[in-house]
């Protein structure tokens, strides 16, 4: 049985019934209390006048000095010309209702003629000014500022909690979580055949599909349903679509949303957020909740917390906590949750019961890449002449959003061409673009600039070409996209653990750059910052986290446990400080004139590729081989 009660719809729309129901109470009270004269009949001063001189008059009430309320005598009421004015006498049972009514214009105009008619009568009419207020219209008047101080606060608040129900009466909803609820209704269709690659992963949430499809097996041996996973890796890799898949094979509902969907500027309303939707999730179980960015709420406790603006979200995490904790074993809602920084999280979010499994989805290697391409590929009107394999090659480091984001963008580049088909150079554009930016192929650059940049350019892919460790080259260029004039890209492996001298030769790639600038034209210039950037990184790094030199020794300054923030105070006295300072220098040091070194030796090859480069523009692994031979140590490059 489902529980119709807490359906926030109806909950509006009964809302609107007391507004309705008020406002037409105030409209009825204002026509009655106002008109204490319906249905006299209107008449005229002259006819009044005729009427008095007649004597048919017993009395006149003048109300507010402007209109004239005027009752028949008994005999007169009987009259042949006054029956119109008895007829509505329904309203007349209790006190007696004026016969007619009328408008005068001047008060003493009206007040003079009347005595003198007056005089000449009797009995005399009887005179009472009555002064009547409209109390409604009084208190309507008077109510007019809190109205619009009222509507002013529900627009607020109504632009506050951000549209996300739709409709009106989102005051009332403020506390509602927010999440997007997929179900028999909005069936998700994801499955695993969706998401590529990610086979460990795939699997250890094969588990909860079994568990949320089948529980009693589990319980029946005693065992309890795990309540939450997290799911840990780069943006982009898949952790929403994988945890949709979960839905979608188990055929459960979905609710999703986003950690910062919790926070809110109002205390309190996190916390309720929660509460509501755990609400919403028991009462569809079995379910499964998806909390993206995670970290929004679930960042380390009483950290950092120098302004006091986290107590909100430690309110929330703790009640996400309470929440996780509360509910039992047989309540089929499994919590998944995802997060790029796994380092940051609070450890109580961690422990048993909570989110105690541990899913790493990692960036696609090159065989998975191929396996996303080919998903996003089906749905491409493609020609002969794309190799899924090379594009799989040609994507280092790309998530699984990037593979999505290429195959799209080469549909697009092809349109714009008026092609048939997506072909390979639209895919390659794509990469390109993705990679680098638009291409900015009229950004001014003079003829010395665009030599330098060929310079740079070669030098990185000389020294990285003669160096075991450092990664093969897929690709040079020096047309400027984004911001940067020009990029060797490199097929990084993709290595658990790194040696030193992987990391040396890696950072000697690097200041080849700058290196070739040196031997070739004896000057340096700025356009090896971002070089200067990762090597000087790499090399704190090796120095301070992975106590890869000698002088300071086997230790680390990184604290897993504290976000590697050190706040005020180093974990290092002044002397390791210059101790550290020094060594990172000379390391650096090492690599460039290491560098330097390589290229005055390859001079000739460096100035022959740099002119390769400059005419073409755009070179590759191939062109390399043409200038160098084969390279010695390409080994995996081949096997992969
Ligand atoms: P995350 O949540 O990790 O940031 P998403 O799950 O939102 O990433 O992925 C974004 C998009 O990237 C997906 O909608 C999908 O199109 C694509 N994508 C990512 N990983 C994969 C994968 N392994 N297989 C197929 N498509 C993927
Ligand atoms: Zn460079």
């Amino acid at each position: 049985m489902k529980n119709k009660k807490n359906n926030p719809k109806q909950a509006n729309f009964n809302q609107y019934w007391i507004f309705g129901t008020i406002a037409i109470i105030f409209l009825l009270l204002n026509i009655f209390s106002s008109s204490g004269n319906i249905g006299s009949v209107s008449t005229t001063p002259s006819k009044f006048f005729e009427f008095a001189a007649n004597g048919d008059i017993e009395k006149i009430d003048i109300i507010n000095k402007r209109e004239v309320l005027v009752y028949l005598s008994r005999d007169a009421r009987i009259k042949d010309e006054h029956k119109s004015s008895n007829s509505n006498s329904i309203f007349s049972v209790a006190s007696r209702n004026p016969n007619y009514k009328f408008e005068f214009g001047d008060l003493q105009n009206f007040e003079n003629n009347l005595s003198k008619i007056n005089e000449n009568l009797n009995p005399k009419i009887e005179i009472s000014y009555v002064t009547k207020q409209n109390i409604w219209g009084d208190i309507l008047i008077s109510m007019l500022p809190f109205i619009v101080i009222i509507a002013i606060w529900i627009f607020i608040m109504r632009r506050m909690s951000g549209g996300a129900t739709g409709g009106g009466g989102q005051i009332f909803s403020i506390g509602k979580s927010k999440a997007k609820l997929f179900d028999a209704n909005s069936k998700v269709k994801v499955t695993f055949e969706d998401v590529a690659g990610l086979e460990g992963a795939k699997e250890e949430v094969q588990e909860i599909v079994d568990f949320l499809k089948n529980p009693k097996k589990y319980t029946a041996l005693g065992g309890k349903i795990p309540k939450g996973a997290l799911l840990i890796g780069s943006p982009g890799t898949g952790k929403t679509l994988l945890a949709k898949a979960v839905a979608g094979e188990a055929k459960v509902p979905f609710f999703s949303l986003s950690g910062s969907d919790f926070v809110e500027m109002f205390v309190g309303v996190g916390a309720s957020r929660v509460r509501d939707l755990f609400k919403k999730a028991k009462e569809k179980s079995p379910s499964i909740i998806f909390i993206d960015e995670i970290d929004a709420i679930g960042r380390a406790r009483g950290k950092s917390n120098f302004t006091g603006s986290n107590d909100e979200r430690e309110n929330t995490l703790n009640q996400l906590l309470t929440e996780m904790d509360g509910f039992g074993t047989n309540t089929n809602v499994i919590v998944i949750a995802a997060t790029n920084r796994a380092d940051v999280l609070d450890k109580a979010l961690m422990r048993a019961g909570r989110f105690d499994r541990q899913i790493y989805v990692d960036l696609p290697d090159v065989r998975e890449r191929k396996k996303i391409f080919e998903v996003h590929l089906k749905p491409l009107k493609k020609s002969s002449n794309v190799d899924v394999d090379f594009l799989s090659k040609q994507t280092p480091g790309f998530s699984g959003a990037d593979i999505a984001n290429v195959c799209n963008e080469a549909a697009l580049i092809a349109a714009r061409k008026n092609k048939k088909s997506v072909g390979k150079q639209d895919f390659l554009d794509a990469v390109d673009r993705i990679v680098g930016g638009l291409e900015k192929k009229n950004k001014i650059i003079t003829e010395e600039e665009k030599k330098a940049v060929a310079f740079h350019e070669a030098g990185h892919a000389t020294v990285s070409w003669m160096l075991e460790h450092a990664a093969p080259l897929v690709k040079v260029t020096i047309v400027p996209r984004g911001r940067s004039l020009g990029a060797a890209w490199y097929l990084p492996e993709e290595r658990l653990i790194v040696r030193p001298e992987q990391m040396l030769d890696e950072m000697c790639a690097t200041l080849g750059g700058r290196a070739a600038e040196k031997v070739i034209f004896n000057k340096i210039s700025t356009g090896a910052l971002s070089d200067l950037e990762k090597v000087t990184k790499q090399a704190r790094a090796m120095v301070t986290v992975y106590g890869l030199n000698d002088k300071v020794g086997n230790l680390t300054y990184y604290d897993s446990s504290n976000g590697n923030e050190y706040g005020f105070t180093k974990p290092y006295s002044e002397q390791t400080a210059e101790t550290i300072d020094k060594e990172i220098s000379s390391i650096i040091e090492k690599q460039y004139q290491r560098a330097i070194r390589i290229l005055k030796k390859n001079k000739k090859k460096l100035i022959q590729l740099a002119e390769v480069l400059l005419t073409k523009e755009v070179i590759f692994k191939d062109n390399l081989e043409e200038i160098f031979g084969k390279r010695p140590f390409d080994k995996d490059l081949e096997t992969k």
